[in-house]
């Protein structure tokens, strides 16, 4: 990687201050309510703007997922139709392919993509670490109760193992041995040129002892000071290149203590932003923004990593959430199960083969403005890619409307009855989404 870091720049000469072109705008706080779960009863969900070198994103936002600078099966000029704001990517994924160097070359994932709205991309720890544990193909099934740092299934291997400098992995796409840290994640990331990135971070599960999740936060500490030094160092050094913001990670899974120290450990650094990681029981998702909004400046954006249950992202917000990234839509989609303000159901179900409504009634997006149920069900039977695309838009526009339906609910002052209203009719069927 050395070389690569090395490389020159191109030669449009370097704006001063251009760090400025990244900055969080609050718009309208939420008054204090009874879901607030920070220190004397604080609530701390807001509506504000994150504006990036590439465009302003209106918070609270959904950042849907494009992993290797596409998704899947969805044009990037759809997904602006159905009104993503932003796009995260995920560095691991590009650094296995095509390489950072071609998105260096490409001007930047945004434009490597034709997308010219606001990018992310994550520091690739989740994806490393979750090689050796965290992940439920490489653990052991029933592990309720357990407290182990070392429990995988039988007949895994372990791929991937850590040490105080970084952690050395096996690729799975080809099996060769690569080594990830702080510095090598923030080169990786500068080429790969997204708005906004995140710092290198240890993932543990909420298995791993007590101990454990102790030095980890310490670790991830140290590897968020390296960052910090890199990433200011390829700032200053690839002139001309548009500001990219850096967000520090915060551990210390289901420990209140520990998300506090790792908050304050965080807030402490040159930081643009946080991100709220690693392993979250949700009965107390909400309490995790808190704690962390408590000890942060309150002039940071917050960024939530990997959530969808509708839920969820109403407690995040509630408490302190500004933007928040998740798989599931897509995923859920191309598997036929469809998100609707009614609940989620799965349209290979037997009764909609003769059902030519659209996938949920009233909808506003291009499948269901033009699509039957029964289509989109007999493209996903028969394997049609189209039913990805089909299934994957409708997904994606009921997350992204949700957001801009919460926001637009704080901004009227009506956020705990929206809240109130979504959530009795979305679980209503006992839906699980
Ligand atoms: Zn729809």
């Amino acid at each position: 990687m050395t070389s690569l870091l090395e490389k020159p720049h191109g030669a449009a000469p370097d704006e001063p201050g251009r760090r400025s072109a990244f900055r969080f705008e609050t718009i309208t706080r939420l008054p204090r309510g009874d879901g607030g779960k920070g220190r004397n009863g604080a609530r701390y969900g807001r509506t504000g703007i994150i504006h990036t070198p590439h465009g302003d994103i209106r918070t609270p936002a959904f950042v849907p997922v494009a992993t290797q600078s596409a998704m899947k099966a969805v044009l990037p000029e759809a997904m602006k139709d159905l009104g993503a704001q932003c796009l995260l990517s995920n560095a691991f994924h590009l650094f296995e392919r095509p390489g950072p160097d071609v998105l260096d070359e490409a001007g930047g994932l945004g434009r490597f993509m034709n997308w010219d709205r606001p990018t992310f991309t994550d520091s690739g720890g989740f994806q490393v670490l979750s090689l050796g544990a965290g992940f439920k193909k490489t653990l052991a099934m029933d592990v309720t109760g357990m407290k182990s740092d070392d429990v995988i299934a039988e007949g895994k291997e372990r791929h991937a193992f850590v040490d105080e400098d970084g952690v050395t992995f096996k690729s799975p796409l080809n099996g060769a041995r690569h080594r990830f840290s702080a510095e090598i994640s923030m080169g990786i990331q500068h080429h790969i040129g997204a708005d906004i990135m995140f710092a290198f971070d240890e993932l543990t599960t909420l298995m791993n002892t007590r101990r454990y999740q102790e030095n980890s936060v310490e670790r991830t500490y140290r590897w968020a000071q390296r960052c910090v030094v890199e990433h200011k160092r390829l700032t200053e050094s690839r002139t001309g290149k548009p500001y990219q913001a850096l967000y520090g990670v915060v551990q210390g899974a289901n420990y209140e203590d520990l998300r506090r120290h790792a908050a304050r450990q965080i807030a402490s650094l040159d930081f643009d932003g946080v991100g709220i990681g690693g392993a979250i029981e949700k009965r107390i998702i909400g309490n995790t923004c808190a704690w962390i909004c408590d000890e942060m400046p309150q002039d940071r954006p917050r960024h939530v990593l990997g959530i969808a249950a509708v839920d969820d992202i109403f407690a995040c917000v509630e408490n302190g959430g500004d933007t928040f990234d998740c798989v599931a839509p897509a995923r859920c989609g191309r598997n036929g199960a469809i998100f609707t303000r009614d609940g989620r159901y799965n349209v290979k179900r037997a009764e909609f083969k003769h059902d030519f409504a659209p996938l949920e009634e009233g909808c506003t997006c291009y499948t269901c403005t033009h699509y039957s149920r029964a289509y989109v069900d007999h493209l996903l039977r028969a394997r049609e890619l189209n039913g990805f695309t089909l299934a994957t838009i409708h997904n994606e526009h009921f997350f992204v409307t949700l957001l801009d339906d919460i926001r637009a609910s704080i901004d009227e002052g009506d956020f705990d009855g929206f809240r109130d209203r979504t959530l009795t009719r979305f679980y209503a069927h006992g839906s699980r989404g």
